[in-house]
């Protein structure tokens, strides 16, 4: 190798490690502008400042790199910064597992918890009718041990015609169900101004996929002091998820069950498409309990239960699915709905599955 070679990439070393020695730098003073802008409240990626630095960089080119590529090396040392912030701020977020590496364990009265390393369930029929067919289903989950029951009194539909719930009356009927098999009862609440009359009512409130940013719904919510099962919205990103989970924490409630029930995409063999890799990637970047609904999500009665598993094969810490005693009648949903018998061989395989994965 020539001498000359040799000493001009010599000093292309060098010229790295000042460039390396510069990034260091560079991104230690991001980091201080990050914990600025939070102090601030303002946003970690402001358009109009990168502009300006890119404008005074191309000013300045002089060569032999054209304006393009100058632009480009610099916007991703930019993007690189931002990206530094957000993760930073990350940390910051409630129900970021980096500010708590623990797990949340939703806990309660009647024993039953949701989280550490067990499979919860939580069935029940899609809305609750009367006293006899939440009774009814409520018997059917008492003996086989289970510890809840779902039922919707307010129900969102998406049309104004359809059934929309008995609202209180509703709430009560799922109250002397409760009192009667001891069950805890998770409903679904619409109205920020609910939250205080369903409470002597409900133990888990729910928070429907088409109310996740319902901003002020989540703030109420979080003011409250009972569990939270939040669902994941119609077309929600999972950062908009967790963000939603965050407004409820943030107002002083951490019992928060995250619940993926599947997102809307173009496929149309299923109701909606759930989405699994959602379940590890929530419980990687939160300390949150998340649930599965394979009833909402698949909409099909035939893939459920392998659904099901998956869902705890992936390491979600439970399962939600619709059972009516005669889904045929049924006020809404009647098509994904399971009656008892199809509830009963899911029921047995979906415990037996869950043993493999309990620890
Ligand atoms: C429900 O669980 O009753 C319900 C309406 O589900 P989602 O909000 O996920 O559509
Ligand atoms: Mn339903």
């Amino acid at each position: 190798m020539s001498n000359e070679l040799e000493s001009l990439r010599e000093r292309i070393e060098g010229i790295n490690d000042e460039i390396l020695a510069l990034l260091q730098e560079r991104g230690t003073i991001a980091k201080k502008i990050g914990e600025e802008k939070r102090k601030q409240g303002t946003q970690v990626y402001d358009p109009q400042r990168e502009k300006e630095m890119l404008n005074h960089l191309i000013d300045n080119n002089e060569g032999p790199y054209n304006d393009n590529t100058i632009k480009q090396l610099f916007k991703e040392i930019f993007k690189a910064s931002t990206d530094l912030q957000k993760s930073e701020n990350e940390k910051h977020l409630y129900v970021s597992r980096k500010l708590k590496p623990e797990d949340t364990i939703v806990q309660f009265d009647n024993g039953a918890i949701i989280g550490n390393n067990k499979k919860s369930f939580v069935f029940g029929p899609c809305s609750v009718e009367s006293q006899e067919q939440v009774d009814t289903v409520a018997k059917d989950l008492a003996d086989r041990g289970e510890k809840f029951i779902r039922g919707g009194a307010f129900k969102p539909r998406t049309s104004p015609y359809d059934f929309q719930g008995l609202g209180e009356e509703g709430l009560k009927i799922l109250k002397n169900t409760k009192d009667k098999y001891g069950l805890n009862v998770v409903s679904e609440i619409v109205n920020p101004s609910h939250f205080e009359m369903a409470d002597e009512y409900l133990d888990v409130f729910q928070i429907g996929a088409r109310n996740m940013q319902n901003f002020e719904l989540l703030k109420e919510a979080g003011q409250t002091n009972k569990p939270i099962l939040l669902k994941r919205g119609l077309s929600a990103t999972i950062e908009e998820f967790i963000y939603a989970a965050e407004y409820i924490h943030s107002q002083g409630n951490s019992n928060i069950i995250l619940c993926e029930r599947g997102i809307r995409t173009y496929e149309k063999a299923t109701r909606n498409t759930l989405d699994i890799s959602a379940v590890p990637i929530l419980k990687q970047g939160t300390h949150l309990p998340v649930m599965v609904d394979v009833t909402h999500s698949t909409g099909r009665k035939d893939i459920m239960l392998p659904c099901a598993k998956a869902a705890l094969a992936v390491g979600a810490d439970g399962v939600m699915a619709e059972v009516h005693p005669d889904p045929s009648v049924a006020l809404s949903d009647a098509g994904q709905q399971m009656d008892l018998n199809e509830f009963d061989s899911f029921h047995k395989e979906i415990v037996q599955a869950a043993k493999l994965y309990e620890k």
